[in-house]
C-alpha cells in the first residue's frame, strides 16, 4: 500500500515537472517588426537648453488660494508660446480652468478617433537643502540637466513639444486629431486640472482612441543577467484610499490611567492589520507582465515565470516577502499618521491612525473598508478619509494603439522588451477612464536606478542623451500612432 502511494506520488511529480519543462521550452518571445527606419536627428543641446529654461519657471503645484501664486504658470504659458512657434501657429489651444492647457492638432481624417498625450505642468516643491545645484536653476552640467521637474515631468513635456515642432517643420499633419493635455495639479490632487480637462472632453462627446501618459519604467536587465532593457508600460493603476482608524475611551489625568487605554487598543489594531493583509491576487496585468517577460529570462527564472500558475503558492510566498513585488499582487496598507494626546500628562479620549492603502485592480475601496472594519472589530471605527481614487480598468494589449506604441519603442530602443504592468502610483490619466479605453503610461527615459530615486527628491536630473532619445521616441509615436 505504502509502496503504491509513494509510486503514484512520484509519478505525478515527474509528470508535473515534465509539463513545466515542456512549457518552458515551448515559450517563445513575441517579436515586433520595427520595419525600415531611421531616427530623426535632433539638436540635443537645444533640447537641453529648452528643458533648462522650463525648469527655471517654478510651477510648483498650487494649494489653497491660487491667486497670488499663479505667476509661474502664466510665465510658463508665455514661455511655451515663445519657444514653440509652429505648435502655437498650428494647434488650436484651449485654456481650461485658467491654468490647464489643451492643444488640438487637426487630423486629415475626421472619422478616426483622436489620440492624446498627457503631461503635467506642475512640480512638487524643492527646498534648497541638500541639492548640489539650485533646484530651479536648470543647470546643465556633466551631461545632465539638473532641477525639479526634469524627470517629473517637464522632461517628458519638452520631449513631446520638441518632437512636434520638428515634425511640423517637415509639414506633418496627423491622420487623426491629436490632443496634448497639460494639467496643472497632478501633484496636488486638487481635481482642478486633469479632472476639468476630462470633463471638457465629455461635454463634447469626444472619445479618445488612446492616451499616453507618464508612468511605467525602464529596467536594465543586466541586474538579473539578461542583456536587454525591460520597458514596463502601465495598463492600469492601483487605487489609493486613506482610512482613519479611531479608538475612543474615557481620557483623563495621567496620574490614574485605566486599562486598556485607547492607545493600546489602537496599537493592537495596527499590529493585527499588519499581520493580516487582504488576500494577494495575480491581477490580470501582473499575469500579463510575467507572461510576456518570461521568454526573455534565463533559466531558472524563465521556468518559474512560465509556470507561475503551477507554482503560485510558492511564488506568492516569495513575492510577499519583498515590498516591491508584494505591491504587484497585494493591496498594501501603510500606517502613516498617528495622533493621540497633545499634552504629556493628558490621556487622550480619542486616538487615530491614518492608513494609506494602495488597492489592486478588481478590488473596490468599499471592500477595503469593509475588510478592515470586520478584521478590527467594534472597538475600532474605520472611516474613509478624503476622496481617494479607485483602481482603474485594465487597458487591452490586443489593440492597434498598443501595437503602434510597441513599434515606436522598438524603433528607438531596439533591445527593449516590453510588457504591460500595474502602476503602483497614480497619474492624471486615471481621470480619463470614461473617455478612453486604451490608456498606456510609459516614461521613455533611459536612466539608472540611482537617477530614478531622485524623483520628488533632491538632485533630480535627466541626462541630455535620455532627452534626445525620448524626443526621438515621441516623434515616432506621433507618426505611427496617428495613421
Ligand atoms: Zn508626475
Amino acid at each position: 500500500m505504502y509502496y503504491n502511494v509513494y509510486n503514484n506520488n512520484r509519478r505525478s511529480y515527474v509528470m508535473l515537472l515534465t509539463t513545466m519543462i515542456i512549457r518552458t521550452l515551448l515559450c517563445k518571445p513575441q517579436e515586433i517588426d520595427a520595419g525600415e527606419f531611421k531616427a530623426r536627428d535632433f539638436d540635443k543641446d537645444l533640447i537641453a537648453k529648452h528643458l533648462s529654461e522650463a525648469v527655471q519657471i517654478p510651477t510648483v503645484s498650487m494649494v489653497g488660494e491660487f491667486e497670488g501664486q499663479d505667476k509661474p504658470f502664466h510665465d510658463y504659458h508665455a514661455w511655451l508660446e515663445k519657444t514653440y512657434p509652429l505648435i502655437h501657429k498650428t494647434a488650436e489651444k484651449t485654456v481650461i480652468n485658467n491654468y490647464s492647457l489643451v492643444y488640438r492638432f487637426k487630423g486629415k481624417n475626421p472619422t478616426l478617433a483622436p489620440g492624446a498625450f498627457l503631461a503635467h505642468q506642475d512640480v512638487v516643491p524643492a527646498p534648497k537643502e541638500g541639492w548640489d545645484y539650485e533646484p530651479f536653476g536648470g543647470t546643465i552640467d556633466g551631461g545632465f540637466i539638473w532641477g525639479r521637474g526634469t524627470q517629473d515631468m517637464k522632461g517628458t513635456m519638452i520631449s513631446i513639444l520638441e518632437a512636434t515642432e520638428k515634425l511640423l517643420s517637415e509639414g506633418w499633419q496627423p491622420e487623426r486629431d491629436v490632443y496634448f493635455c497639460f494639467g496643472h495639479d497632478e501633484e496636488a490632487w486638487t481635481e482642478e486640472g486633469a479632472a476639468h480637462i476630462c470633463a471638457w472632453f465629455k461635454q463634447q462627446n469626444i472619445k479618445l482612441e488612446y492616451i499616453i501618459d507618464e508612468g511605467g519604467t525602464i529596467i536594465d536587465g543586466n541586474m538579473i543577467g539578461v542583456d536587454k532593457l525591460f520597458g514596463l508600460i502601465a495598463t492600469c493603476e492601483k487605487g489609493n484610499l486613506n482610512m482613519t482608524l479611531t479608538v475612543e475611551k474615557s481620557g483623563g489625568h495621567a496620574s490614574n490611567p485605566s486599562k486598556p487605554s485607547a492607545a493600546a487598543l489602537l496599537g493592537k489594531a495596527l499590529i493585527k492589520l499588519d499581520k493580516h493583509p487582504m488576500p494577494s491576487k495575480w491581477t490580470p496585468a501582473t499575469k500579463q507582465t510575467f507572461k510576456l517577460l518570461a521568454p526573455h529570462m534565463k533559466f531558472p527564472i524563465r521556468m518559474v515565470l512560465v509556470n507561475r500558475d503551477i507554482l503560485s503558492p510558492l511564488l506568492k510566498f516569495v513575492f510577499k516577502k519583498i515590498p516591491l513585488t508584494n505591491s504587484l499582487i497585494s493591496t498594501t496598507f501603510a500606517q502613516t499618521m498617528l495622533h493621540g494626546s497633545d499634552a504629556e500628562n493628558v490621556i487622550p479620549p480619542k486616538v487615530t491612525a491614518n492608513i494609506n492603502t494602495r488597492i489592486i485592480t478588481g478590488v473596490s475601496s468599499d471592500e477595503v473598508i469593509a475588510y478592515t472594519q470586520k478584521l478590527l472589530g467594534k472597538d475600532v471605527k474605520v472611516e474613509r478619509h478624503g476622496k481617494g481614487t479607485e483602481a482603474t480598468a485594465v487597458s487591452p494589449i490586443d489593440v492597434k494603439p498598443w501595437h503602434d506604441l510597441n513599434v515606436a519603442i522598438k524603433q528607438i530602443f531596439p533591445t527593449m522588451v516590453t510588457a504591460p504592468y500595474m502602476f503602483i502610483a497614480n497619474s492624471d490619466s486615471r481621470y480619463y477612464g470614461d473617455v478612453c479605453d486604451n490608456i498606456y503610461r510609459f516614461t521613455p527615459f533611459l536612466m539608472t536606478l540611482d537617477d530614478q530615486k531622485r524623483i520628488h527628491a533632491i538632485n533630480e536630473r535627466v541626462s541630455i542623451d535620455a532627452m534626445e532619445k525620448a524626443t526621438q521616441f515621441f516623434a515616432q509615436c506621433l507618426e505611427i500612432m496617428n495613421k
